[in-house]
């Protein structure tokens, strides 16, 4: 199943009617993140978004209300990596 498939969700986005720019910026700012996560907060599919972000890995942009640093860690949260014992 390809992205199209499985994402006929997106097509409900909020997103759908905004700038691409706020959601893959260029140059990414404090202010078009707080744009673009309070048009997800509004947003009708943010579970799947963000569900399907998380497990897809998304590197870029805004998906489910979050940036792709917040999912990074929700990936991969504080101590999963339990150091090696030598
Ligand atoms: S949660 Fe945000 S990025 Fe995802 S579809 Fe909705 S508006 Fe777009």
């Amino acid at each position: 199943m390809g992205i199209a498939d499985e994402a006929g969700w997106l097509r409900k986005g909020a997103c759908r009617s905004s700038d691409p720019e706020l959601f893959f910026p260029l140059a990414p700012s404090r202010v078009q993140e707080t744009q673009a996560k309070a048009v997800c907060a509004d947003c009708q599919v943010l579970a799947q978004c963000r569900d399907y972000a998380l497990r897809a890995g998304e590197s870029e942009g805004i998906w489910g209300g979050m940036t792709p640093e917040e999912r990074r860690r929700a990936r991969f949260p504080a101590g999963w990596r339990t150091p090696a014992t030598t």
